[in-house]
């Protein structure tokens, strides 16, 4: 089943598999069924200490000696590597995470992407010359940061990992991965591709383990020049904190509550697929799903019942079954959504998908249901369920939208749907979100686009040439030659 991966219950240190310290592993379950796929190194701090220590004499040495250009080639050739296996790394996928095998395969063909797209940008990043006093030349140059942790949560392990560590690996730093408890062997497995594809020891180094233990020690690690993390915004504001500590730049991709505006003279037909899949895909389990959809009144019954007519045929099954809806990724994660659909007071319930017959009973399902008359202070509409949910809102005018789209401590992704081209502009102007779509709405963008958040979304940049700033520091070079 795992034929990409020499073990599973080891860590990835300095180019070797090994286990961790204590010897100590976890299980992995697989959410369709509730069983256990396989074991897992329970890595910790001394573990993390190693992977820090390794990094830092990778960077220092054998990989901070590569060029731009031989970076750049390296990546290219995981992406290759990658492309090679995503069978393999899509049906691991579905395995470990629950994700439907074609949305796993989805994550797998981007996570060769980023290492194509950072493959191909590594030599083109560069400093400027800036015109000074006479006498003076004054250049910038882009170092990298050094060696830098990544943090990463289980709802897109490939496409995280991807634009996390391609950007850093671009840029030279070396890097330190902590994936998620419940999903961690893509991780894994990417390194062993890498490790194939010739990328020298310590570069990338992973030590799967609990965020409590392997992720604090990483966070709090002096070695540490950089930390990365993707997740909730409870952590998120402990690894700000553990980084004040030692005064590191944090990046922190915290989620959201990303709204879809639909006005009058929207074209239905176009809106439909997206107005579902952006909050259904992945189950909902997604940092920039839609969770809300706000209608213009005078549209407002006729998307409530395309989108219910839509929802109806929703199934919900196994991840290898491929259907539309996979299960959660846990039983607690079941429990969390369960817990939001038990307050749903002065909701109506619009519609709601199936699970199919043939679902394990052990499995974490629950049916994907859409809710009409939502007000937009509902705890439906403020919090980030992360689960197969979505409100439907009424609105009356532009002002009316704006105010309620921005109207949560979020601002990760927004979209609006109109075939003004003037109200088209305002909208993207006012919305208050690192995206903003307009007729149409990409759940993250492509490999291509800066993301990231405002607000409780979180700060810094992913994706793009963007990332790869965030990952260099700018040194002023000055020189006084008369
Ligand atoms: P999480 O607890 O924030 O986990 C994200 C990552 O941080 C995981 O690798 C986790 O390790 C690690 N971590 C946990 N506690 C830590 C600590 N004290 N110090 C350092 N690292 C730590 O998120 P989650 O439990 O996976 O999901 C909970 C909620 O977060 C979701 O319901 C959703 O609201 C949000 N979320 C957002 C995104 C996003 O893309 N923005 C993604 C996933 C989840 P372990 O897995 O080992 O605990
Ligand atoms: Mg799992």
């Amino acid at each position: 089943m795992f034929d990409l991966l020499p073990r599973t219950d080891h860590c990835f240190i300095n180019g070797v598999w090994g286990p961790s310290e204590n010897g100590d592993v976890l299980a992995s379950l697989n959410p369709s069924t509730g069983e256990t796929l396989c074991d897992f190194a329970r890595g910790g701090a001394s573990d993390i200490d190693r992977a820090v220590s390794t990094a830092r004499t990778a960077f220092d040495g054998d990989w901070g000696k590569y060029t731009a250009a031989e970076r750049g080639r390296l990546l290219a050739r995981i992406g290759q590597l990658v492309i090679e296996n995503v069978d393999h790394l899509a049906r691991m996928e579905a395995l470990d995470v629950g994700k439907p095998l074609t949305q796993a395969r989805a994550d797998a063909v981007a996570l060769a992407r980023y290492m194509e797209f950072y493959g191909g940008a590594a030599d083109k990043l560069h400093g400027e010359t800036i015109p000074y006093l006479d006498g003076y030349t004054v250049y910038t140059l882009r170092e990298p940061h050094g060696v830098t942790g990544h943090i990463i949560p289980w709802n897109y392990p490939m496409q995280i990992i991807g634009r996390s560590i391609g950007a850093a690996l671009a840029t030279g730093n070396a890097c330190v991965l902590k994936p998620a408890e419940e999903a961690c062997l893509t991780a894994l497995a990417f390194a062993e591709l890498a490790h194939q594809a010739g990328l020298p020891p310590g570069a990338l180094n992973v030590v799967p383990g609990l965020g409590e233990e392997a992720g604090a020690a990483l966070s709090v690690h002096q070695g540490i020049d950089h930390i990365s993390f993707t997740g909730s915004v409870a952590v998120g504001k402990l690894i700000q904190k553990a980084a004040a500590d030692h005064v590191v730049p944090v990046t922190l991709e915290l989620g959201g509550k990303s709204p879809q505006v639909v006005f009058d003279d929207a074209d239905l037909d176009a809106a439909l697929p997206f107005l579902v899949n952006a909050g259904i895909q992945n189950a909902g389990q997604t940092c920039s799903a839609s969770s809300r959809i706000l209608v213009q009144a005078s549209r407002y019954d006729e998307v409530v019942s395309a989108m219910a007519k839509r929802y109806g045929a929703l199934r919900t099954g196994p991840a290898l079954d491929d259907l539309e809806v996979g299960p959660l990724v846990s039983a607690t994660q079941k429990s969390l959504v369960e817990r939001f659909l038990s307050q749903t007071d002065g909701l109506d319930i619009a519609a709601t998908g199936s699970i199919v017959e043939n679902a394990p009973k052990g499995g974490a399902y629950v049916a994907p249901t859409l809710f009409a008359g939502c007000t937009p202070d509902h705890v439906l509409a403020q919090d980030e369920i992360f689960g197969p949910v979505q409100v439907v809102i009424p609105i009356e005018d532009e002002a009316d939208a704006i105010q309620i789209a921005n109207g949560t401590d979020y601002g990760l992704v927004a979209s609006c749907w109109t075939k003004d081209g003037a109200r088209q502009m305002r909208m993207a102007k006012a919305l208050r979100a690192g995206q903003v779509f307009l007729n149409n709405y990409g759940a993250g963008g492509g490999v291509e686009l800066p993301f990231g958040g405002r607000g409780l979304s979180g700060h810094g940049r992913e994706k793009g040439f963007e990332a790869m700033y965030g990952f260099t520091v700018v040194k002023t070079v000055a020189a006084l030659h008369g």
